[in-house]
């Protein structure tokens, strides 16, 4: 695990070595677009899981008004939703100590986001590189006002349950820096109320799909974690790698095959060079064939609780259920604070 410290805005942030010491409260989230991916799990839901057996408060928010920033309906959005408690509950998470709950569960983070929406400039909002590559990804015509602003909604996310460590994947650090710019603000200009929250960055934190773009479950490159083993050896036998027969581990000149190379390291818990050492001049098909099989053993076991998770659909919807009223005595609270401060009724 390694931290970003804290730094100025749009300066570099230099990753740190890993400590989740003097942490109290962990949010972290995901669209309920499509089912957990393998960039999901190396990214963040390995660091989400560790930090519970920390005994590190585990808020994890299923952002379904984020689900409409590039599309203009969100369709089968409560299976879904489901479905990402079941992908965290077979990974590991422990729902009698996380609260799992959903964007639009909670009114008191809409009213949060209006006065925090008057603590940043549209120029900063539109320099947003996360939101600039969304929108040349995105299904709509017309970019929305939405697609500009869910990082404000994301600030509520973070700040009403007064979240001090964020387990993400490298495409949010932008949006984490306007939550953070968005909490000192408010803390200078009202009362200081929000801590700054800081990210947290696993050992993948852009792992690629099978056409070596950001894995995404919007963009049909995914290997799921509910995938079975033969549909994760055919997805990686179509992944993209290049011509050299050689395997080396080079992300920045050989993204396609170094991504598969550090799948495999992150599977079997090695170095990747050494794992590519190994394979030499084995090829892509051999470099394919040993990332299968680190896949589909490392996943096992998980995918095993979640074949038997899944039949038990009340269970899911019991864990949403008590983590949406959690989530709503916190944010009312947190909204009463606000007011306080800014004096209004
Ligand atoms: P969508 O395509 O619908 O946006 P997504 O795959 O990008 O889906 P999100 O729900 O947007 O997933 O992201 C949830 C969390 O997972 C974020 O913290 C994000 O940084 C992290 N994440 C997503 N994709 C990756 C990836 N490829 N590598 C590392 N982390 C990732
Ligand atoms: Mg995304």
């Amino acid at each position: 695990m390694t931290t970003v410290p804290d730094t100025a805005p749009g300066t570099a942030n230099p990753l740190i070595a890993p400590t989740a010491e003097g942490h109290r409260r962990v949010l972290t989230g995901d669209r309920p677009t499509g089912p957990l991916h393998l960039g999901h799990y190396f990214g963040t839901l390995q660091n989400r899981v560790q930090l519970q057996l920390q005994d590190i408060e585990l808020m994890i928010v299923i952002a379904d008004y984020q689900v409409i920033t590039d599309r203009d309906r969100a369709d089968r959005v409560a299976e879904h939703a489901e479905n990402l408690v079941l992908d965290y509950l077979a990974a590991g998470v422990d729902p009698d100590r996380a609260t799992i709950f959903t964007h639009s569960a909670v009114p008191a983070l809409n009213q949060l986001m209006l006065p925090f929406l008057s603590l940043i400039s549209v120029a900063e909002l539109s320099r947003n590189p996360t939101v600039k590559d969304e929108i040349t990804h995105s299904r709509q015509a017309a970019v929305s006002g939405l697609m500009f602003t869910y990082p404000v909604h994301q600030a509520a996310d973070l700040l009403f349950c007064k979240a001090d460590l964020v387990p993400v994947g490298q495409d949010q650090l932008p949006h984490l820096e306007i939550t953070r710019t968005i909490a000192r603000r408010f803390n200078d200009r009202y009362t200081p109320l929000f801590p700054e929250p800081q990210a947290l960055l696993s050992e993948a934190p852009l792992l690629l799909g099978i056409d070596a773009g950001k894995m995404s479950k919007s963009r049909g490159n995914a290997i799921t974690l509910g995938a079975d083993e033969d549909e994760t050896a055919r997805l990686l036998r179509g992944a993209v790698t290049d011509n050299d027969r050689h395997i080396s581990y080079d992300p920045a000149t050989r993204s396609g095959v170094s991504n598969l190379v550090l799948l495999i390291a992150l599977c079997q818990g090695r170095d990747p060079h050494a794992v590519a050492e190994e394979i030499g001049s084995g090829g892509a098909a051999r470099l394919k064939r040993t990332a299968t099989e680190a896949v589909n053993e490392h996943l096992r076991p998980l995918r095993a609780r979640r074949t038997e998770l899944a039949a038990d659909r009340a269970l899911l919807r019991e864990v949403l259920h008590s983590g949406n009223a959690r989530a709503n005595a916190i944010a009312d609270r947190t909204l009463a604070e606000v007011r306080t401060a800014m004096g209004t009724f």
